[in-house]
């Protein structure tokens, strides 16, 4: 995926239009954890020591998109990356209109302006033209370094580019460069780890990594429908009948390529607070429910890992919420960690699960887009990627 970065382009005495992603928690109107701020301070940085000037957009949680509301208001995020910087941050009323071209224009190199939150406007997620046009009108370079909001197809993520030289930020590439790695000429043998509650959210990237990868490792409650499929009695188990047929077409698809847990560990439906029992996979008892996958499964997983050169992991091996089913994802988690593979997390539960076990820096790259990066594993072209300038 060779796209164009700030790198690319001559951004002296130039105003910058940069989306980032600043959807962070809040309460009271204090931003409760600033690492989406700090991640996008490298290329935040980088714009200004270029002597450009800075205009940052976002969205923020989901307002109405019918003007102004408090508490989406992206001014407590201002506040912060002013104080990360160690530089003034101006704040706008708004994203779009009179004023805000004037504060825009009127910015020296070096200074930053932060835009009120996008999704003030339905336009955006409308992504309508004439408020793409607006925003653009905001600047005469485009920098998107939001990989999260990539698969929307946003004024502000794919709209804007239309008007305006696009070229990616430094996390935006570094999520293209090691996700393309998983579809684009992998390194072999690639292994890709699959887990999480449903096949049926899952069913394009199961396809897609099947025609990639060399071994296709599924766990969680996705596992429970392929042994449905292989004939096992899964008891209470969460099984989606509706997706079982599709299951079991895979599964002769993949051959060899899938591997499926032989053991489980399983709690009881009826006694919630009973302790859970290690059982293989086809003598699940009745009123059991395979909650997690059981040793001999990690020791067969953990065979093919070590060979690994590649591996990507999406979605949790078990209900890793509750401590009692929590051990494969974790000791999976340390496994990727300690492994010589060049290893991808694709965010969301994953991405959680390798920060808890206090891995994530051993992993070389954990993606800050949960729904982005499982689209991109779709094999599907990101809206927000498509339109960014090639190399
Ligand atoms: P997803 O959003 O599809 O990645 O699913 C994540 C959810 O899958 C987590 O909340 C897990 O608790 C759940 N999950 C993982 N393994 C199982 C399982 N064996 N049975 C039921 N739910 C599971």
């Amino acid at each position: 995926m060779n796209k164009k970065t700030v790198k690319d382009i001559d951004l002296k005495g130039k105003r910058v239009l940069m989306r980032v992603d600043f959807n962070v928690p809040m309460a009271n109107g204090v931003v409760t954890d600033d690492k989406r701020i700090r991640a996008a301070l490298p290329t935040i940085q980088y714009v200004l020591e270029q002597g450009a000037s800075l205009i940052v957009m976002s969205h923020l949680g989901r307002p109405k998109g019918t003007g102004f509301e408090s508490e989406f208001s992206l001014k407590p995020a201002s506040e912060v990356l002013a104080k990360l910087l160690n530089k003034p941050v101006a704040i706008a009323q708004d994203c779009i209109g009179d004023e805000i071209e004037r504060m825009a224009k009127s910015l020296k190199p070096g200074e930053t302006l932060m835009l009120e939150n996008v999704r003030f406007h339905k336009a955006e997620e409308k992504n309508d033209p004439e408020f793409a046009k607006k925003l653009a009108s905001l600047g005469e370079v485009y920098v998107n370094d939001a990989f999260g909001s990539a698969h929307r197809a946003h004024a502000s993520t794919e709209g804007v580019a239309k008007f305006l030289p696009a070229v990616s930020g430094f996390l935006m590439q570094q999520e293209l460069e090691y996700l393309s790695k998983a579809t684009i000429n992998p390194e072999r043998p690639y292994v890709a780890i699959l887990g999480g509650a449903k096949i049926s959210d899952k069913i394009a990237v199961i396809e897609n990594l099947l025609s990639k990868c060399d071994t296709l490792i599924v766990g969680g409650g996705m596992a429970n429908t392929f042994l449905a499929a292989k004939g096992y009695n899964m008891a209470e188990s969460l099984v989606e009948q509706t997706a079982i047929e599709t299951a079991r077409k895979n599964k002769k698809k993949a051959g060899g390529k899938l591997l499926l847990p032989v053991d489980g560990v399983v709690g009881s439906k009826i006694d919630v607070q009973a302790q859970p029992k290690v059982v293989d996979a086809d003598k699940i008892p009745v009123g059991g429910a395979m909650m997690d996958i059981g040793p001999k499964s990690i020791e067969k997983f953990s065979n093919v890992l070590k060979n690994a050169k590649l591996v990507v992991w999406n979605g949790p091996l078990g209900v890793f919420e509750d401590p009692r089913y929590s051990k494969v994802t974790f000791a999976i988690a340390k496994l990727l960690a300690t492994s010589g593979a060049t290893t991808v997390i694709g965010g969301g539960d994953s991405a959680s699960a390798v920060k808890k076990a206090g891995v994530a820096k051993q992993i070389s790259h954990v993606s800050t887009g949960g729904g982005a990066s499982l689209e991109f594993l779709e094999g599907k072209i990101l809206p927000g990627v498509a339109v960014l300038l090639n190399k």
